[in-house]
């Protein structure tokens, strides 16, 4: 098959390519390299069937022509991290929203099969856990902008659902949740990322608020497998599908985690939300996604345990510090 994936520099985009071209398909990627870092596409950098154009989402005429040559697109380029959308909210907006509307543009066209990253961020400060793909949304207040975040991907879904509605576009929208693996920085805000840094130089590590509010992590590679797997079910078409794994860990038992497997050396200090985030910022206690709709459809699930996730992410971050 032919791929194309936009922001394929990025953590999850980059994972993504380097299993499309380990399948044998001819990938595209385009970034503007914002986040992104073209190191992350070592790998596959110089092999013959995958092709780099540093560029925007928003030029049309660049993704036309990309989204012509291509057989499926996944369309991950976005602004993504808690802290770069609360300081750059106009930035986030126009780049999720304008993203999406050129690529939905250009797939409807030619009628091409498009996958549309979303996040479990649309679920806002929903209560009913866990949070299943047809329940309803609850954002925070417009002076809050974080939700711009979750605002703006969810105008990307509903342009997604309409393209399908009203042009039978093939569309295929995943809410990703907290995704994690080698690779993902820790600069725009991810905790796991940023405890390992932490533990590794055996800085304090940084526990925002209590400490008690949860989330549920999902291994980067399981998440693509869910991907591939959701590419090759044409019933996943016109769906909305949450993508993660469904176990729970308080940002505080994580702390511990990555301390005692670090080395053992960082204290865990605790931070006001005030002094971590910039005005704007509120967060969530907790958020689990349902994963029963997508087993029925693909038949598997992210699944590996956080411990083993934060090995994997303490070897490659390691090893990175040693090369
Ligand atoms: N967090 C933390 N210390 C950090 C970075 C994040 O305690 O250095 C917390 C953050 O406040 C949130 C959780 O860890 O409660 C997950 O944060 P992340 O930004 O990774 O993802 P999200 O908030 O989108 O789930």
């Amino acid at each position: 098959m032919k791929i194309f994936i936009t922001g394929g520099a990025g953590f999850i985009g980059s994972h993504l390519a380097e299993r499309c071209i380990a399948d044998g398909h001819e990938v595209w990627s385009l970034d503007d390299l914002s986040t992104g870092a073209i190191s992350n596409l070592d790998p596959i950098l110089e092999h013959p069937k995958f092709h780099q154009r540093i560029g925007s989402v928003t030029s049309e005429e660049l993704v036309s022509e990309l989204v012509d040559r291509a057989d499926v697109v996944f369309h991950l380029a976005a602004a993504v991290g808690v802290k770069l959308i609360v300081e750059r909210p106009t930035h986030t907006i126009e780049t999720n929203v304008r993203g999406s509307e050129v690529i939905l543009k250009a797939a409807a066209k030619k009628g091409k099969r498009v996958f549309i990253a979303s996040t479990s961020e649309v679920y806002g400060k929903g209560v009913k856990l866990p949070f299943a793909e047809d329940d309803d949304l609850l954002f925070g207040a417009t002076t809050k902008s974080r939700w711009a975040y979750a605002c703006s991907k969810a105008i990307d879904e509903w342009l997604a659902l309409a393209y399908y509605r009203e042009r039978q576009t093939p569309v295929v929208i995943t809410r990703f949740f907290n995704t994690v693996g080698p690779r993902q920085t820790g600069r725009y805000g991810m905790v796991i990322p940023t405890f390992v840094r932490q533990g590794l130089a055996g800085e304090d590590i940084t526990v925002y608020g209590s400490g008690d509010q949860r989330r549920c992590f999902g291994y980067v590679g399981e998440v693509i497998e869910c991907l591939m797997r959701l590419a090759q079910t044409p019933e996943a078409i016109g769906k909305v599908f949450n993508i993660g794994n469904d176990r729970e860990i308080s940002i505080n038992a994580l702390a511990e985690l990555i301390r005692d497997r670090t080395g053992g050396k960082s204290r865990i200090v605790h931070m006001n939300y005030e002094d971590a985030y910039p005005e704007g910022f509120e967060d969530m206690e907790r958020r689990i996604p349902s994963v029963e709709k997508i087993e029925a459809a693909i038949g598997y699930r992210p699944t590996m345990p956080i411990e083993d996730i934060v090995d994997r992410v303490i070897e490659a971050a390691a090893l990175e510090e040693n090369s």
